[in-house]
């Protein structure tokens, strides 16, 4: 229930990566809390929407947008980046070449979309499937810090849709400054 002299800020995040990585099953249990085994490619363009309480004052709504099907592309429109405030870029730990991937989706996002103080949209790295084990990042012994640090991310973590992880949006509360300018 939103409260009188609370104010509300709504957010569009982007969800990005290759197709089967984990995207909507993330969306999905970030904002649902439930996780179906059954893959399904989306199809079309789809958003959820998750609120939170952020603090006394503010209540936040976060516009989380899935990809629908045309990230066999690799590469989305203009449009469909504009105005969000975030991303998530997203890999399977099982799968090398999505992690392969992710620098051409940041490089898809950071020349399509800037923001109103022309620096590239926070972005946070999401390793997805780590409940299958994390052979990708072992095997190839990447530094994750590094890579993030060389590549533009603001960060990254491990994640499964699978089992319950902790958060995603935790992560920009240290870019706060970011997305509270209105
Ligand atoms: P998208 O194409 O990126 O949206 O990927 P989906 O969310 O459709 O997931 C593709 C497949 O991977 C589905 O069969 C999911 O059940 C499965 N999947 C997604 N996330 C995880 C995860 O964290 N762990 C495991 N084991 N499977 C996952
Ligand atoms: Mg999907």
């Amino acid at each position: 229930m939103q409260k009188h002299n609370q104010k509300e800020h709504l957010y569009k995040l982007l969800v990005i990566g290759d197709l089967g990585v984990g995207k909507t099953s993330i969306i999905k249990r970030y904002v649902h809390q439930n996780f179906s085994p059954h893959y399904r490619a989306t199809i079309g363009v789809d958003f959820a929407l998750k609120v939170l309480s952020w603090d006394a004052e503010t209540v936040v709504r976060l516009q989380l947008w899935d990809i629908a099907g045309q990230e066999r592309f690799g590469n989305m429109t203009r449009v469909y980046y504009r105005e969000a405030m975030g991303a998530f870029i997203v890999f399977d730990v099982t799968r090398p070449a999505t992690f392969e991937a992710v620098t051409k989706w940041k490089e898809d996002l950071d020349s399509k979309l800037v923001l109103p103080n022309g620096k590239p949209v926070p972005t946070v790295l999401l390793a997805n499937k780590c409940d299958q084990g994390i052979d990708v990042l072992m095997n190839n012994g990447i530094k994750m810090d590094q890579f993030c640090k060389e590549n533009g991310f603001v960060g990254w973590f491990e994640t499964s849709a699978k089992v319950m992880f902790p958060f995603l949006f935790k992560c920009f509360s240290k870019h706060r400054e970011i997305g509270f300018q209105n």
